[in-house]
């Protein structure tokens, strides 16, 4: 057996609130981002000053109630689960973060016209894995001059590789559409990209111009 590769030592901290969510989702098998990616994600907040994030995935709100409450920074995110939605809703509810986080109940691929109007400093891709060069192709147009956009879970066809023969089609499917979007991104001209071994796998991209 390989040894577990060390988790990044950080100083994050969380509340009661934050472990009910993240116990909930363990429970529930709900993908949400792994410790090290949030600290990732609030150094590129705070780095880059950042104020308005679009996010595409919002399952039961637990990404976007970490970023706004420890940035309070204003965040869109979508959701296009009806069950998932109302939980998302009733977490940011209790959160107080009424007023940072807007969560939409629609299927981010046929939402583009809710959001045409809005600038983002930051648009956070994590929804579903065979669809990224979609989502990132619909809303970069968003982005502000020295926007940046970033996606989780860009491992997910690493550490499923070695099985590949093992898995049903529909995932196959899943690990070709992830290599085919890495490959996509780091060709990408108009973007500066990497993948960093974070968490997931986070990809970070920005303008070059
Ligand atoms: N960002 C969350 C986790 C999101 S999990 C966190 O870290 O806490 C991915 C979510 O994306 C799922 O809830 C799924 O229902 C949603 N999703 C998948 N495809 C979508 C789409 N096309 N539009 C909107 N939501 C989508
Ligand atoms: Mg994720």
């Amino acid at each position: 057996m390989v040894a577990a590769k060390e988790a990044m030592r950080n100083n994050l901290k969380f509340d009661d609130f934050d472990l009910k969510l993240k116990s909930y989702a363990k429970e529930h098998k709900t993908p949400i981002i792994l410790d090290e990616g949030l600290v990732f994600l609030n150094q590129i907040i705070k780095l880059n000053n950042v104020k308005n994030i679009l996010e595409i995935g919002t399952a039961i709100g637990y990404s976007s109630i970490q970023m706004a409450k420890r940035n309070n920074c204003h965040i869109d995110t979508i959701e296009r689960d009806e069950n998932l939605f109302s939980i998302a809703k009733e977490n940011i509810k209790l959160s107080s973060l009424n007023d940072l986080i807007n969560v939409y109940n629609v299927d981010a691929l046929e939402a583009f016209d809710l959001f045409k109007n809005n600038k983002y400093d930051l648009i956070f891709i994590d929804a579903a894995k065979a669809q990224y060069q979609k989502f990132f192709e619909l809303y970069e147009p968003l982005l502000n001059n020295k926007g940046i956009i970033v996606c989780d879970n860009m491992n997910f066809h690493k550490l499923i590789y070695e099985d590949y023969n093992n898995l049903s089609r529909s995932v196959r499917g899943l690990v070709r559409k992830l290599q085919a979007f890495e490959e996509w991104l780091l060709n990408n001209d108009k973007y500066l990209s990497s993948i960093y071994d974070i968490g997931d796998g986070i990809s970070l991209s920005i303008r070059k111009d």
